[in-house]
């Protein structure tokens, strides 16, 4: 094996400047979730070039097959999402997005570019693996309901249903040259709270005409955070935040209604259900016992992100021998959301960061902010990782 691994990162070094002409185009041409059109033929003609069929779904979204020797054997899936987000690029770069308010702002051109390296080099090592690679570019993961909700009910996970799936995503923290790895629980569901809570509004100054939803909904939030700390069990991480209170009233003025809107997120599906229910019947037994009323509505998100323990393991492991020990380091729990999430539901799944921060050249601001960018020296990694990654995990019965 260690001699098709050399091969593999020869490869992956003289391909390194071809994805990065690629990373640089999807980054000039970014579109919006569910808009993927442009960057969907693109995606299939690369493909198509390397001689690899491709196949729509999702609307947006690409899948293909590569077929090493004895193609039964096994079915990996390799993932990478297309999306960009929007937001009016800032950098001064001579790639930069050229969709005024759009902007791969979130690595997702670097996802596509490296997979569809990662395409490249298992295409022509393809004969010297045995089994199935699937590969799943996919629309749409920063908005509800996800591109790869979609997906899975398109089939993506059937004929041929992979064993395993793999994912990457960039990280701004970690140095470029490395990648992190976590066993379980990575990261948290997302579901989105809006609760409109109703009284009488009137004069401030008799309040005792009014049913004042202001002090009803001042309440909720503070009763809310009791689940948190009271019902949640300590060992599971969980987060309640409201970033938004509407009350336009005046200061004389008690309005009619105030509109809060909140996040809620969990590590745990069942506790999910649970603590929805219960800051349900919270803030409309507060509302009601104050004499209001409040409509309390869940826009659901994704599920929280599961990594398989075992597959994670051994991904890390190939890792290790593909970049040595010292470039590959654990990942702590991150309450974001990430809708590769859904997948981990149905298979067996590994989500892991690439590195892309560099100091030295300033490359230090996160995702979703205008100055976002990379240390391209990424796709110097990701590809020839993958493919690694994958090729390791189909040698296994
Ligand atoms: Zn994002
Ligand atoms: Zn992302």
């Amino acid at each position: 094996m260690s001699s098709l691994l050399k091969k593999i990162q020869e490869l992956a070094e003289q391909q390194a400047n071809a994805n990065i002409d690629t990373r640089r185009h999807l980054h000039a041409h970014p579109e919006l979730s569910f808009h993927e059109f442009k960057t969907q033929v693109y995606v299939e003609s690369q493909l198509n070039k390397l001689g690899i069929p491709t196949q729509r779904i999702a609307n947006t979204g690409v899948i293909a097959i590569i077929e090493g020797k004895n193609p039964t054997k096994k079915v990996v899936a390799l993932r990478a999402d297309m999306d960009a987000l929007p937001i009016q690029e800032t950098n001064d770069i001579p790639y930069k997005s050229q969709n005024p308010g759009v902007m791969h702002a979130c690595g997702h051109d670097v996802h596509t570019s490296s997979l569809l390296g990662t395409a490249r080099i298992l295409q022509s090592v393809k004969d010297e693996f045995e089994g199935t690679i699937k590969l799943l570019f996919q629309p749409a993961e920063e908005k509800a309901p996800g591109g790869a909700s979609i997906m899975i009910q398109e089939g993506a996970l059937q004929n041929p249903s992979p064993a395993g799936i793999l994912g990457q995503h960039v990280a701004t923290n970690i140095p470029v040259g490395k990648v992190g790895f976590r066993e379980g629980m990575y990261m948290a569901s997302a579901d989105e709270l809006y609760l409109t809570v109703k009284g009488k509004g009137g004069h401030g100054a008799m309040p005792d005409q009014c049913i004042d939803p202001i002090v009803i909904a001042s309440h909720i939030i503070i009763a809310m955070q009791q689940i948190i700390s009271r019902n949640k069990n300590p060992r599971l991480p969980s987060v309640l935040s409201f970033g938004k209170f509407i009350a336009e009233g005046a200061t004389n003025v008690i309005p009619n209604e105030v509109k809060i809107e909140g996040t809620f997120r969990a590590m745990d599906e069942e506790w999910r259900a649970d603590g929805l229910a219960k800051m349900k019947k919270l803030a409309e037994g507060i509302a009601e016992s104050m004499g209001g009323s409040c409509d309390f509505f869940v826009l659901k998100g994704y599920p929280f992100l599961k990594n398989n323990p075992e597959l994670t393991r051994r991904m890390k492991e190939a890792a290790v021998e593909y970049m040595g020990a010292d470039n590959v380091i654990d990942l702590d729990i991150w309450m974001a959301a990430e809708d590769f999430a859904f997948y981990t539901h149905h298979v067996d799944a590994c989500f892991y960061r690439l590195g892309t921060r560099n100091d030295d050249k300033g490359i230090i601001h996160g995702v979703h902010t205008p100055n976002f960018n990379i240390d391209e020296k990424a796709l110097h990694v990701g590809p020839g990782l993958m493919a690694w990654l994958a090729i390791q995990e189909l040698s296994l019965a």
